[in-house]
């Protein structure tokens, strides 16, 4: 596992990013955020002084090919030597990006519970088309989670986003690449995660739940980077690449169908998620928790139409995934079908 420098305490991303980046030797970053990241990610800026060259607010959801190209023009143009991406996984992803075509150090100060600051995958979508691939120089060679930048995130953000994490450690425990060290901190994230989102949904100012939460994110998302990614991530990319829909939102609808799928397959996966989240029922518990706080049911809630699930399925059963249970053109209908309906989960 490569690992990340990671700083997390409130008020890290104004207090530590500027030694982060010295410690790199970095003297000309550019600083890159989404645009309704922007004011977060100038006050970094300013906190940097002199060796920021740039703000650049211009990330976008899946990393637009052209978005990246004129990232890149620009960060040549400044002559930077490093970047800062401030935000969720769509500024980290240009972050990436540029550490992939630019050779530039990244550092990244999120903003969300995705968890790709902790991970080797890079995202890039032309056409339509998302491509993804694994490369060790875009790991985020230090990484800042701030609580402080996260108590403004809506409790329903904060919820999916949660759940995105949640779903990364989950698939992890039933990875082939899974080992008992990462089998700890699977179980770990998802308890530190699912504990934190009621905390944080009741109080969403509790710096001490949002540290907790980004805690979480921080051990899920080093799971998903250190194993493969299974069918609930190939039917969230399918569903957000080709279909057009929200990240956080389907991963938090997909989780316990994929798991009701598997659980035949993989007790000692499900074994440990319900330990994690205190039950021994996990697909069950996680229902009840995300329909406690809000969090959508169903595919066809964000946007999936009747018409689209058979070639939905097509796309996700035709690549091949690792996972603990075969993965037929039927059986993937058969999950879609009851994520698009928000039935309860059947393990058939
Ligand atoms: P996002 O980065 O697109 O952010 C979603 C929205 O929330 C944006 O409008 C953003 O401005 C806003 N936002 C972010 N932080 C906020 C905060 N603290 N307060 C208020 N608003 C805030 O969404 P995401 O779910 O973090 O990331 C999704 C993207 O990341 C997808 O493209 C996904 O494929 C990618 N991803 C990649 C990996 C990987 O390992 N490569 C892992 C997870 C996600």
């Amino acid at each position: 596992m490569p690992g990340s420098r990671v700083v997390l305490r409130p008020g890290a991303s104004l207090s530590a990013v500027p030694g982060e980046v010295e410690r790199l030797g970095l003297k000309r970053v550019l600083v890159v955020s989404g645009p309704r990241g922007a004011e977060v990610a100038e006050g970094v800026a300013r906190a940097l002084g002199p060796v920021c060259v740039g703000v650049h607010a211009q990330a976008r959801m899946h990393v637009p090919v052209e978005v990246a190209e004129h990232a890149v023009q620009l960060a040549a143009s400044l002559g930077a030597d490093g970047c800062v991406a401030v935000g969720g996984g769509s500024a980290i992803g240009l972050g990436k990006a540029l550490a992939l075509r630019a050779g530039l150090p990244l550092l990244a100060v999120p903003t969300t519970y995705s968890g790709s600051e902790m991970t080797p995958v890079w995202g890039l979508t032309a056409d339509g088309v998302k491509r993804t691939g694994r490369d060790t120089a875009v790991l985020p060679r230090s990484v800042v989670y701030d609580p402080e930048l996260t108590v403004g995130m809506p409790v329903g953000l904060s919820v999916t986003s949660g759940m995105n994490a949640i779903a990364h450690a989950a698939e992890g425990l039933y990875s082939p690449g899974v080992s008992p060290l990462l089998q700890l901190m699977a179980e770990e994230g998802v308890r530190a995660m699912a504990g934190a989102l009621p905390e944080l949904a009741a109080e969403p100012g509790d710096l001490a739940a949002r540290g907790q939460a980004l805690y979480g994110a921080w051990l899920c998302g080093s799971v998903l980077g250190a194993t493969a990614m299974g069918l609930h991530h190939r039917l969230a990319h399918v569903l957000g690449g080709s279909f057009g829909l929200p990240h956080a939102e389907t991963h938090t609808v997909l989780l316990p169908y994929v798991l009701a799928y598997n659980s035949s397959a993989a007790p000692d996966a499900l074994r440990r998620l319900g330990r994690a989240l205190g039950s021994q029922d996990p697909v069950g518990a996680l229902r009840e928790l995300c329909g406690r706080l809000g969090a959508p049911g169903s595919l066809g809630e964000l946007g999936l139409t009747e018409g689209d699930l058979g070639r939905a399925a097509e796309l996700a059963a035709g690549t091949a995934v690792s996972h603990p249970r075969e993965v037929t053109a039927d059986g993937v209908r058969g999950v879609l079908r009851d994520a698009f309906e928000g039935r309860e989960p059947q393990g058939r």
